[in-house]
Parts: structure tokens; sequence; C-alpha cells
């Protein structure tokens, strides 16, 4: 079924990466961590959802590339119309009480999403505690980081940042190199208890993921970003 919805605000989170919030469609439902079908001249794509099912608005949020549609998504301005079809997807929450978040890059949206729904449920006592790894290249690349640190604040939420190049940070939270297994036991070590989802690039899903099952964990979910290159 295909909804319209007009831009009503844009947010800039990275240099690259933009957020374009919606109005919300009455008729629309989803659930944290599903994606829409965007159509437009400049081509089709898919984008997860960036906020909690419970908000009054929609936002999809983008790295921007070179390519026509990332230049169209760019140039987006209050008023705008977008069309788009769905939603899509099973990366959504399940009842689990104990849950370790990893996100790569862009993969944090749908996430987002999720982490914004549990923040607006405020019901953490009864849902248990939250951990997140997000890796990005630098603290530059971070989308949502003043977000995600307000929330660790409002709700059970422990984050830790990880980053290719660990600059001149000297925060705990932070952590030098690549996200793995051993890494993240290192830092969480009832991991092996938790319900685990994973989103970003195909490659770090899969590297990932086959770490959590080598090590025994099979309580695993998860969300390929495809279509950027070197995923
Ligand atoms: C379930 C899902 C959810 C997504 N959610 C988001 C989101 O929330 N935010 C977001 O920014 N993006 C998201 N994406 C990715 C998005 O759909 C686009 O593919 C991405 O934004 C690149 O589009 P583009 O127009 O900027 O660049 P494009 O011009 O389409 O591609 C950029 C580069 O990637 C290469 N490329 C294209 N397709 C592939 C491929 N299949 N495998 C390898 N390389 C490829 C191209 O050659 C080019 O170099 C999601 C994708 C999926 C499948």
């Amino acid at each position: 079924m295909k909804f319209q919805c007009t831009v009503i605000e844009i947010i800039n989170r990275t240099q690259l990466v933009r957020s374009i919030r919606t109005t919300k469609p009455e008729n629309f439902t989803f659930k944290a961590g599903q994606f829409v079908k965007i159509l437009s001249n400049s081509g089709t794509k898919y984008l997860s959802i960036s906020c909690a099912p419970s908000r009054n608005f929609l936002e999809f949020t983008k790295r921007i590339t070179e390519s026509d549609f990332s230049q169209r998504f760019n140039d987006l301005k209050q008023q705008d119309l977008i069309v788009f079809e769905g939603p899509f997807g099973n990366f959504v929450l399940d009842d689990d009480r104990k849950i370790a978040f990893v996100a790569g890059g862009i993969g944090i949206t749908p996430i987002y999403s999720m982490l914004d729904e549990l923040l607006l449920k405020g019901n953490m006592e009864n849902r248990g505690d939250f951990v997140l790894f997000y890796g990005n290249r630098t603290s530059d690349d971070i989308a949502f980081y003043n977000e995600l640190e307000n929330m660790s604040l409002s709700m059970n939420l422990k984050i830790f940042f990880f980053l290719d190049n660990l600059d001149t940070l000297n925060d705990d939270n932070f952590r030098p190199g690549f996200l793995s297994y051993d890494k993240m036991k290192a830092c969480l070590p009832d991991i092996t208890e938790r319900k685990i989802y994973i989103s970003g690039p195909p490659k770090m899903v899969e590297t990932i993921t086959e770490q959590f099952k080598a090590h025994g964990i099979q309580n695993i979910k998860t969300e390929k970003i495809q279509g950027y290159s070197g995923a």
C-alpha cells in the first residue's frame, strides 16, 4: 500500500547523515525496527524508520552519497512530499528482558527506533536492561550521539562506542577498533545470556553473527543495511 507524507523538519545528524521528519499518515502503522520503500523520480530505496511508532511523526535518516537519490534526499525541504510503501521487515523487538544491540554506522537507524520506543514506553524497570555497542569510523561519524547519551541517562541503557580511529577521546565509553565478540564480551560479561540485535553493513553483520554463533549464542536477530559500496 502506498502512503504519502509531508516533510516537517530536517535534522543534520553528522556531516554526511541527515534525518527527515515527516507527517505520519493516519492509517500507517509500523513496529520499531521496520523499514519502508521510498518511491521517487530518482529511484526507489529502502530506509528504516528512525523513530518510535508512538511518535506522532515519521523520521527517515540517510547517509548522503553522490547518488541522484541521495542528492534529492539532501535537497528535501519543508512541505515537500514523500511517497512510500511499507512497512517491511522482521527486525522488530521481541519481549526479552536482557538485550544487547550491535550497530555499525547507519545501521543504528532501526535500533534507534527500538530504543526510542523503549524510552517512550517508560516501563524500563519491567523490561530489564539494555546495552548498545555502536561502531563508527571516527567520533564525527556517530549519528544520534547526543540523543543516545541523553537516552542512557533516562533509561537502563549502557552504551559503548567503538571507533576505528580512536582519536583524542578519553572516555570510558569509547573503545578502539572494530566491533568483535571478544571486545563486546570484555565490556559485558553476561552477553551470552542476552538476546542480540545486530544491524549494519552486510559483511559486519555476517562476521559478528558468526562470532556469536561460534560461542554458542543463537538468540540473534539481524538487519543487513545493503546498498553502500564496500559493504
Ligand atoms: C532493510 C534496509 C534498510 C535500510 N535502511 C537505511 C537507512 O535507514 N539509512 C540509510 O542511509 N540507508 C539505508 N539502507 C540502504 C539504502 O537503501 C541505500 O541502498 C543506501 O542508502 C545507498 O543508496 P544511495 O542512493 O545513496 O547510493 P547508491 O547509488 O544506490 O549506491 C552507493 C554505492 O553502493 C554501491 N551499491 C549499490 N548497491 C549495492 C549492493 N547491493 N551491494 C554492494 N554495493 C552496492 C553502489 O555501487 C555505490 O557505489 C537500507 C537498506 C536496506 C536493505
